[in-house]
């Protein structure tokens, strides 16, 4: 049964160069991966998909037809998208399976999944969780949420982003590897540390508030991060996270480079595992 990665994050985080490495990862292991872009908006696309929701709808079209902003053509697309989603399983399952037609095509291993920039429009709409909850009840599926290494090397910014992650694992309840990705520009072991050493964070929340990082004004207005408000927030906040870290495979990566993919594919391995074990058997019994 193949795993479906579903690459989730940020605009600008790396969603598509990743893709674009993981999917010519797995080609050069002659194992090639089926590919579905969910971005109706991608003007390029570095890799070939199976299935393109831009071969479906035309998202410029639909801004217009409908007098939408961005934001709005995509949600619409997506939702135009959903309402095929069975046809698009269907493709997959036989994908899957081996085809007596075709007995040298191998069934395919791995189902990669790239989402819209803005990752609200994806996870919080309808159509978003039809499209993964569709996937998860054939295949097991893990959630690759990327994040920009070196824009969340402030406390405050990586702790938002752990937030926003951890919001997401609570709304798919699916397993999740975060891929710190552009670890040739920003190494990721600061992030590691903060995610396994209660007493690192701390530390660096002072320092940032010793470095004034919250725009706070000179003498302090209370809201800078190591005392006050911002302080003790990101404090109990940072508690909160230990519980959520302790779900979590972490994964440092290059995707310009192509450091890191098997430990991320090894992580994926690990996570589908999780998933037959763990998830699998709940989202059965809530149908
Ligand atoms: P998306 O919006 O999440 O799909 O992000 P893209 O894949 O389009 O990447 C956004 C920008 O980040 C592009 O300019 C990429 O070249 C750059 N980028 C992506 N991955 C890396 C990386 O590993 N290292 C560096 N230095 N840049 C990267
Ligand atoms: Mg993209």
């Amino acid at each position: 049964q193949p795993v479906a990665i579903v690459c989730v994050g940020m605009a600008g985080s790396g969603k598509t160069t990743f893709m674009q490495q993981i999917n010519a990862h797995l080609h050069g292991k002659k194992d090639p991966p089926y590919v579905i872009n969910l971005d109706p908006a991608v003007t390029h696309s570095p890799f070939e998909a199976n299935i393109d929701i831009r071969d479906s709808v035309n998202y410029k079209e639909v801004m217009k037809q409908y007098n939408l902003g961005p934001n709005g053509g995509i949600l619409t697309s997506l939702n135009l998208f959903a309402t095929k989603v069975d046809q698009v399983v269907n493709l997959l399952e036989k994908r899957a399976a081996p085809d007596p037609e075709h007995p040298a095509r191998k069934p395919i291993t791995n189902i990669l999944v790239d989402t819209p920039g803005q990752i609200e429009v994806f996870v919080w709409s309808a159509s978003g969780t039809i499209l993964l909850e569709s996937l998860a009840s054939s295949f097991p599926t893990v959630i690759a949420y990327i994040i920009d290494t070196p824009r969340t090397s402030s406390t405050s910014t990586f702790m938002s982003n752990m937030l926003y992650a951890c919001s997401i694992l609570y709304k798919t309840k699916l397993p999740m590897i975060l891929v710190f990705n552009k670890t040739d520009v920003k190494d990721a072991s600061f992030a590691k540390e903060w995610m396994t050493d209660y007493d690192s964070f701390q530390a660096a929340l002072a320092e940032d508030e010793n470095n004034n990082a919250f725009g706070g004004q000179e003498g302090g207005d209370g809201m800078g991060s190591g005392s006050g408000y911002m302080g003790s927030l990101l404090n109990s906040m940072s508690l909160v996270l230990e519980e959520f870290y302790e779900h979590l495979s972490v994964v440092a990566v290059s995707s310009l480079y192509g450091t890191g993919i098997d430990e991320f594919f090894d992580a994926v391995k690990g996570k589908a595992e999780e998933f037959k074990r763990d998830y699998q058997p709940e989202l059965e019994r809530r149908r």
